[in-house]
């Protein structure tokens, strides 16, 4: 297990386990079945060797694919120190949660490489993702495995997996998703995890008759997510008043100029040093006294051992398992709110599908019909949700995993293969 700060005795993807046995409870879906559904189809790794700089390096790369009872598996490719197996287990679990959920076609799977692209050259990031995806193009395709971009890889770096598997297989740009629009990309895809988080975000607000006008906003992660999701609630008349990043943090209670922000950012690197703001040290931003805590950098960042100390009416989980079930309990004690990953970061695999769509179709769509598209697909899954919870008096985390896990159930039993 990774040094993660959680002092949790069990792993991402036990924790992940955890939640699903609880849904599985109240979805009705037998214990058998569970034990099945519970535990990945197929997991690879691969050495990945580099040479560089006359020395020569190794890398491990993961790509686990969890389930593809309703269609192709699907899910983003990480690069980060703390890549491990049962992390990316966990990853991959979530987005054959997440897929069924907002009841795109698709199953779920994720890889990764533990490396740090912070410290890596253009060159050897190049030949690091030649090499992973040459080395798992034999299970990848537009019609079985389509990875995306995920913590630490973007466009640019899709571009050369696509190219990858192209040199093999063929051109195939369905293969992978948040490409470049030179190879096939869809516009709005790199903004539509951040623009997801506050289109859910927005919509539970309303349903508590509250509007996201003057609320305040803190959001950890200035990455894809983050960013995004920052200009988004900034568009709505929030208050984004505190953000940070793995170089430092900062606040400011008038609240931040986002789109000059990210400019400061694509020139500096780094949100630290930001005009008219106070410095924010590590781990303080989640405990910033807010309306909205948005988590948008690493997983398992709220735990039984820090969420006493949250000081925010919701927490939007813009990342991928953000909250550990320990800290959840805590929260819920608190009468802290929180809208689960399942949900409120689906808005980046739903675009990854319109894309992978059009990229079939051999035509593209204009902006405006990405963006409609999105608004009805996370406002009626969220609807359902939410409508699921209060008939189930449950948490929406357990709607969410109750809801994806019958759907996942029924798929494979239309296919044959579970007979209970
Ligand atoms: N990595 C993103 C996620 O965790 C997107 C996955 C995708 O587009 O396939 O949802």
């Amino acid at each position: 297990m990774i040094d993660d700060g959680s002092n949790s005795t069990l792993s991402a993807f036990e924790e992940v386990n955890q939640r699903l046995d609880e849904a599985g409870e109240i979805a009705g879906v037998p214990e058998e079945v569970m034990a099945l559904l519970k535990n990945p189809y197929r997991e690879i790794k691969v050495e990945i060797p580099l040479f560089s700089d006359g020395r020569l390096q190794h890398f491990v790369g993961y790509r686990i694919q969890h389930n593809a009872a309703r269609g192709p598996y699907k899910g983003g490719v990480r690069y980060h120190p703390h890549v491990d197996l049962e992390e990316v287990r966990a990853l991959a679990s979530l987005m054959t949660w997440k897929t069924a959920l907002v009841n795109i076609p698709f199953g779920g799977a994720k890889g990764g490489v533990a490396c740090d692209p912070l410290v890596m050259t253009d060159e050897e990031l190049y030949a690091i993702t030649n090499t992973f995806f040459t080395r798992i193009s034999m299970i990848l395709g537009p019609n079985r495995d389509v990875p995306a971009p995920d913590m630490g890889t973007n466009a640019g770096i899709m571009g050369w997996a696509m190219a990858a598997y192209g040199r093999i297989n063929g051109h195939a740009p369905a293969v992978v998703t948040g490409k470049p629009l030179e190879l096939g990309g869809s516009v709005g895809r790199e903004s539509a995890t951040g623009k997801g988080v506050v289109i859910i975000a927005s919509r539970w607000a309303e349903k508590k008759g509250l509007s996201l006008k003057g609320a305040k906003v803190v959001i950890q992660g200035f990455g894809n997510v983050g960013s995004f999701a920052a200009l988004n609630f900034a568009d709505q008349g929030a208050r984004v008043i505190a953000v940070n990043d793995v170089r430092g943090g900062i606040r400011n209670d008038k609240g931040l100029n986002i789109p000059a922000l990210m400019e400061y950012v694509r020139t500096t690197g780094s949100v630290a040093g930001f005009e008219e703001s106070d410095p924010v040290d590590g781990d303080e931003i989640l405990y910033q006294p807010c309306d909205y805590l948005v988590p948008a950098a690493l997983g398992r960042v709220i735990t039984e051992e820090n969420a006493d100390r949250v000081r925010a009416s919701t927490v939007v989980e813009g990342a991928n398992h953000p909250v550990t079930p320990g800290g959840e309990d805590v929260l819920a004690r608190k009468g802290v709110e929180v809208i689960p990953d399942l949900i409120a970061n689906s808005g980046g695999v739903t675009v990854s599908y319109f894309e992978w769509v059009q990229n079939i179709q051999q035509f593209a769509w204009k902006e405006e019909r990405i963006d409609d598209e999105l608004h009805e697909i996370l406002q009626r899954s969220f609807t359902t949700v939410v409508d699921f919870a209060g008939e189930h008096q449950c948490s929406l985390r357990q709607a969410c995993f109750a809801l994806a896990l019958s759907r996942v159930y029924r798929a494979s039993k239309a296919r044959g293969y579970i007979r209970v």
